[in-house]
């Protein structure tokens, strides 16, 4: 089950009560009782409750009188007496407020779920009628699929919800399989689509979380390209008659507004007021990421083709915003933004190279969580809602260009963070973590290819001894900035 974190801030005194009743939960078949009440008519449901039995953790804190609540990539902001509940960067409005009773957080039951069920993975329904709230954990993020015949070829596009890993291989028999990791089919609409003019065969397996789409094609196929579009999300496999030349998709594919690979964009994790992770002798991760880059942009600008702009040069607070804005502004062909991990675990020690996807496993999550609070309590509001803005967040464009960003670059991205990772295994004396991917809110900003480094644990005794040293700096400093020339010589056209 996924993991919930409610950190949550109590100020409020509450007004009195009516009509306690509970509802039903269903998850997934198994029913559960939950507590829940009507005050003025509007129906409320615990949604501490909801979270416990999903699955989740609950981690009160009393600091103010907001509550968070991060699931997967998604982070929910509610404040109490408020309706407003700020959705990753979004403001939404849910018509009634959210309520504190005897410690625990009751959402207005019709109007939240609306929101939740939106970007939870699982499929969640009120039924007012039975007072029900369903979570259904078959929910689809591979949709559907298209084949047509084109021109010079056939063209198969598999549709998704958002961007997943993916392979595409052939087999014997002329089986082209299309296998997306985390993907959760809607077999149904996918076998609608077999056509008998097209392919003998179209077959879909579920095998845990990995789902996919064979189909045994009437030709021929030998001559093959695919490649992940954006808006909307899916899988294009071309297949090219043996008869025709076909363009070669994406063979040479350029960055930018131009063609040169010449702008670097350095992000020194945290700063200012902002100490990021602290290590066991008080060594600031603030420090270290600045340390390291001042290091890479000093070597970087001794070679003349490059241009280098670094987020901050000196100890200074930065929101997440002033960050992309500079990365943004610079038409910056790579972004790169340096860390130091962290864990309650001393033990745990190594780098860690991340691009940003959807996290496929607890740690590297883990890892976007600490990064991203940062920006989130930059966020919290300081005084009282009374003056939360006034601009209208709920903007749908918003989201289809974080989408885009996501995307857009994610090859880019990843096969520039497989050239560090391989620098950093030359370069570096500590474990590797390797490559791996998560939401970080920074990266999701940066329209450029991008990657977020963990250059060790600073909550590791001889990791922070060793992330202290000039050394040590400059030996990452190396090890990326050769990273930056390989990429420059495989992306740019001449
Ligand atoms: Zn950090």
């Amino acid at each position: 089950m996924r993991k919930f974190l409610i950190i949550a801030f109590i100020l409020s005194v509450l007004p009195s009560f009516s009509s306690a009743s509970d509802v039903k939960l269903l998850i997934s078949g198994a029913e559960e009782k939950v507590e829940a009440f009507k005050k003025n008519d509007i129906h409320y449901v615990s949604f501490s409750e909801i979270v416990e039995l999903v699955g989740g953790t609950l981690d009160w804190k009393i600091l103010g009188h907001t509550i968070e609540f991060v699931e997967d990539t998604n982070h929910f902001s509610f404040v109490i007496g408020s309706p407003y509940i700020e959705r990753n960067d979004s403001l939404f409005n849910m018509t009634y407020p959210a309520l504190y009773k005897k410690g625990k957080l009751f959402v207005p039951t019709e109007t939240f779920i609306r929101y939740w069920d939106e970007v939870i993975l699982q499929k969640v329904i009120w039924d007012s009628e039975s007072k029900t709230i369903r979570i259904n954990s078959e929910y689809f993020n591979v949709t559907d699929i298209s084949c047509s015949k084109k021109a010079n070829g056939l063209l198969i596009e598999v549709f998704l919800t958002s961007a997943l890993a993916y392979d595409v291989f052939v087999t014997e028999g002329n089986w082209i399989n299309i296998s997306i990791r985390d993907g959760i089919m809607n077999r149904s609409q996918i076998q609608s689509r077999m056509n008998s003019r097209l392919m003998y065969k179209l077959k879909t397996h579920q095998q845990n979380t990995t789902g996919q789409v064979s189909i045994r094609l009437k030709r021929k196929v030998d001559k093959w390209h695919h490649k992940f579009q954006s808006n909307p999300p899916r899988i294009q496999i071309s297949i090219s008659d043996t008869d025709f030349e076909m363009d070669p998709i994406d063979t040479h594919p350029t960055i930018g507004p131009d063609t040169k690979i010449d702008v670097i964009v350095i992000d020194a994790g945290h700063g200012g007021r902002d100490y990021g992770a602290i290590g066991q002798k008080n060594l600031r991760e603030k420090d270290v990421s600045l340390g390291i880059a001042k290091e890479l942009a000093k070597m970087i600008r001794k070679d003349k083709q490059f241009k280098v702009i670094m987020t901050r040069d000196r100890d200074k607070t930065m929101t997440l915003e002033e960050r992309a804005k500079i990365a943004n502004e610079s038409s910056c062909d790579l972004f790169i933004s340096i860390h130091a991990n962290a864990s309650p675990k001393k033990h745990v020690r190594g780098w860690n190279v991340f691009f940003l996807a959807q996290a496929r496993n607890d740690s590297a999550r883990s890892v976007a969580q600490f990064e991203n609070s940062v920006f989130l309590r930059d966020q919290a509001p300081e005084s009282t809602i009374d003056e939360a803005p006034m601009v209208d967040y709920n903007d749908p464009i918003l989201g289809i260009i974080n989408e885009m960003i996501m995307t857009e670059f994610q090859m880019e991205s990843h096969d520039f963070a497989i050239m560090v990772d391989r620098e950093f295994r030359k370069q570096l004396k500590i474990p590797s973590r390797g490559v791996d991917q998560a939401g970080f809110f920074v990266l999701n900003k940066v329209y450029a290819p991008s990657v977020l480094l963990e250059v060790g644990f600073i909550t590791n005794k001889q990791e922070e001894k060793l992330l202290k040293t000039k050394k040590y700096q400059k030996s990452v400093a190396k090890a990326v900035y050769n990273s930056i020339k390989r990429f420059k010589s495989k992306y740019e056209s001449n």
